[in-house]
């Protein structure tokens, strides 16, 4: 007779620590049953308490220790099906602990054990007491007791009428005058407004989009800016909509404006759930709740939305796919439109990769076959394609970066009535604050980077580590006053304008004028579309329509031009054609200068000649030849210290390590970051390079539990990075 197989009695945790395993509790009450998989336990951790997730469960060891004992904290799993599984899927990716993959996933009150959010709507009601006390009351409790003697309001309502309105209500609340209630809902959806009759190449990609709907479906939105790639993506989410699905839109973190919004809102005719870093956790948390009781139909939210549970999903759109604001550059370094391409095909769902530069790994799985690709090569309405001419300021006198040429096309386009923007993709006054007498530059004590002119000239701040000093009235090395500010940032440029064109308005945006979400709209609202110019950097590259823009000019090409980094010359060119896209978007053609000292670059060439489309093929070439992505799959092992030597010892101990686990792998390094010295640290890097991405994960999968244990690795941080997008 064979004994009774005992029943599951343990849970399988993963808990948000830096280590690559999983911790067995037992349950304090009752058993461990399959159902708890997904839902958050809180456990002791040596002389901490952490919250994690249960993963699986088991028989306990009879060999093991007596296990300590979690409690329970989700009645329902937070994590099941398809979420669960692609999370896991991701910890295997990033060769990151799970825990950690679950702690970034979640909202942080739920990551800290909070319940999760109550979506309902609640509303405030007077009582008797209340109506009866009103007359005796003063100030804000009395405002806000008036307000609800009218009606009751919901807290919606309450927080645009009265600042400040829970604390009056938590007063009145403890005497018994006003009372909390959930609200019905009353939402009733507004009803959806029509936009333009489609073109027809945007009815050609709806209806191969409407075809796909049924499973996985990749499909590239190649369309250049203005062609109407929203309109497409709108008539996809309301026939997802219709079919009682939800739909996911993910959008750069610049991308994500109140307009944006308001037309998906006015568009869609339901509730949009935005989701983006200016939100509060709270916000954050219920947007959460929201998309996992399927409640919330429609959500545009920046990269971290990705997590975000879909158990109705129909649709993932990612809008301006090539952004490289979708990559997460700290602790679990996904990308954001990967791994929404790995849950829309665990999900059985289409999933549209729009933009008008498309990177090159989306090119080339559409070369391959891999996505569909539709193509919108026509700017919709009435737009006409802007006028690009390159500007050649050899040996021509610069005033702040701008040449003549550049202060003509200006002045003629004030004359017009339209407006001129100046893109400029450095901020502050000045790169480098340089002594004529002796050569001294102002350096960051604490990083290998020039520290920034600001404020005119006042003020010196690292744009690496934030660091701020005065600038100094002499030269700290020679005593001499020739203290000069070398080259142009948005400051100065924007000084040098005001001067020229005294009689209109200069308006300068960038991270020194926009530190708050809303305040780029309220800018961009009052500069309004009289003549005048805009000086920005990379934040005015997209999302705000500026129908009276008729003239773009870039200052600084030639910084981008030559550069270390193999993917600098897509960024350009990608940056070049977003810019040059915000001229002439209504009804006038726009004009863009590139002014640069190289006009005869070959990219520049490429770009002018034949579009994004020549230099994106001219490039994949090059790619090819030299054997980079997407021809090739990296990794990227990172270490600092405060000691040099301390990340070279770690970092060839790894190398080391990886050398044993395959010689199909190409190691470069131990190098110098790109950036040696960084807030104090010496910084050092390893590269990884196979031609197989399987190549490269089994190594990783082989090397890195020795890497874990090497003793060299306690004395650095170290960090790797899968898929790296700055070398
Ligand atoms: P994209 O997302 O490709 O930059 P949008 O969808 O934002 O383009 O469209 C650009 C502008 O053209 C918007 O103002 C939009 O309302 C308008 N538009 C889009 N499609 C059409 C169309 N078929 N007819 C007229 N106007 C259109
Ligand atoms: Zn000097
Ligand atoms: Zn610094």
């Amino acid at each position: 007779m064979s004994a009774p197989t005992p029943a599951p009695a343990i849970w399988h945790v993963a808990l948000p620590v830096p280590v690559p395993r999983l911790f067995d509790y037992r349950p304090a009450t009752g058993a461990a049953i399959a159902g708890d998989v997904g839902c958050r336990v809180r456990v002791p951790f040596g002389p901490r308490e952490l919250v994690g997730v249960i993963t699986g469960t088991g028989a306990p060891d009879p060999q093991a220790p007596e296990l300590r004992s979690g409690e329970r904290l989700d009645a329902a799993p937070l994590f099941q099906g398809e979420l669960l599984e692609s999370l896991r899927w991701l910890a295997r990716y990033t060769h990151a602990p799970l825990g950690e993959v679950f702690a970034t996933a979640l909202p942080a009150p739920l990551r800290q054990g909070e319940a999760l959010a109550d979506t309902r709507a609640w509303g405030w009601r007077l009582t008797e007491a209340g109506l009866t006390a009103l007359p005796r009351l003063r100030g804000k409790p009395r405002r806000l007791a008036e307000l609800l003697a009218a009606s009751e309001r919901s807290e919606d309502a309450l927080a645009e009428q009265l600042d400040d309105w829970r604390a009056a209500a938590r007063a009145l609340t403890g005497r018994g005058l006003v009372e909390r209630e959930p609200l019905p809902d009353t939402r009733t959806p507004a009803s959806p407004s029509a936009g333009p009759a489609l073109n027809s190449e945007q009815q050609a990609a709806v209806d191969a989009l409407l075809a796909a709907r049924d499973g996985f479906a990749p499909v590239l939105l190649d369309g250049i800016t203005g062609s109407g790639k929203t309109e497409v993506y709108l008539h996809a989410i309301a026939d997802c909509l219709a079919r009682g699905r939800q739909a996911l839109v993910l959008v750069p973190e610049i991308g994500l404006t109140p307009q944006t919004l308001r037309r998906f809102r006015e568009r869609l005719g339901v509730p949009v759930h935005a989701l983006h870093s200016g939100l509060g956790d709270g916000e954050r948390a219920r947007t959460w709740a929201a998309c996992l009781r399927g409640e919330a139909r429609v959500i545009v939210g920046t990269r971290s939305a990705v997590f975000l549970p879909l158990p109705r999903a129909g649709l993932i759109v990612i809008d301006e796919e090539h952004d490289g604001s979708f990559k997460q550059l700290d602790g679990i370094r996904y990308h954001a439109r990967d791994f929404a391409l790995v849950r829309a095909k665990a999900l059985g769902i289409p999933i549209v990769l729009g933009s008008a530069t498309p990177s090159l790994e989306s090119l080339r799985n559409a070369k391959a076959g891999r996505y569909a690709h539709l193509r919108l090569q026509a700017r919709a309405g009435r737009a006409r394609p802007p006028r690009v001419r390159v500007v050649d300021v050899r040996k021509r006198p610069l005033d702040a970066g701008m040449s003549p040429e550049l202060f003509e096309a200006i002045a003629a386009t004030l004359h017009d009535g339209a407006q001129a923007l100046v893109f400029k993709n450095r901020r502050g006054y000045a790169p480098v604050l340089l002594c004529h007498d002796c050569g001294w530059s102002a350096q960051c004590t604490r990083c290998d980077a020039p520290m920034t002119v600001h404020a005119g000239g006042r003020r010196l701040q690292c744009h690496h580590c934030g660091a701020r000093r005065p600038a100094p009235d002499a030269c700290p090395d020679c005593g001499g006053l020739a203290l000069q500010a070398q080259g142009a940032g948005t400051e100065r440029i924007e000084e040098a304008l005001t001067k020229r064109f005294p009689d209109v308005p200069v308006l300068r945006i960038d991270r020194g004028t926009t530190q708050r979400r809303d305040a780029l709209e309220k800018l961009l609202h009052d500069f309004g579309s009289a003549p005048g110019i805009l000086v920005g950097t990379q934040m005015l590259a997209k999302g705000h329509d500026l129908p009276n823009l008729t003239l773009v000019a870039v200052v600084g090409v030639d910084e981008g031009l030559f550069s270390a980094d193999f993917r600098a010359p897509e960024k350009l060119a990608q940056l070049l054609i977003q810019v040059a896209g915000r001229a002439g978007r209504a009804a006038q053609p726009g004009d863009v200068l590139l002014q640069t000292h190289h006009p005869q670059h070959a990219l520049l060439a490429t770009l002018l000649g034949g579009g994004y489309r020549a230099f994106a093929e001219a490039e994949l070439a090059q790619r090819e030849a030299a054997g980079f992505p997407p021809f090739a799959h990296l990794a990227l092992l990172r270490a600092e210290a405060k000691q040099l030597e301390a990340t070279h010892a770690f970092l060839q101990a790894a190398r080391a390590a990886l050398r044993d686990a395959g010689d199909a792998l190409e190691l470069h390094g131990p190098l110098p970051a790109p950036m040696p010295r960084r807030a104090g640290y010496q910084r050092a890097q390893l590269l990884l390079s196979a031609p197989e991405r399987r190549t490269l994960h089994a190594a990783l999968d082989a090397a890195l539990p020795a890497i874990h244990a090497l003793p060299e690795a306690r004395r650095v941080r170290w960090s790797l990075d899968v898929d790296p997008v700055d070398l």
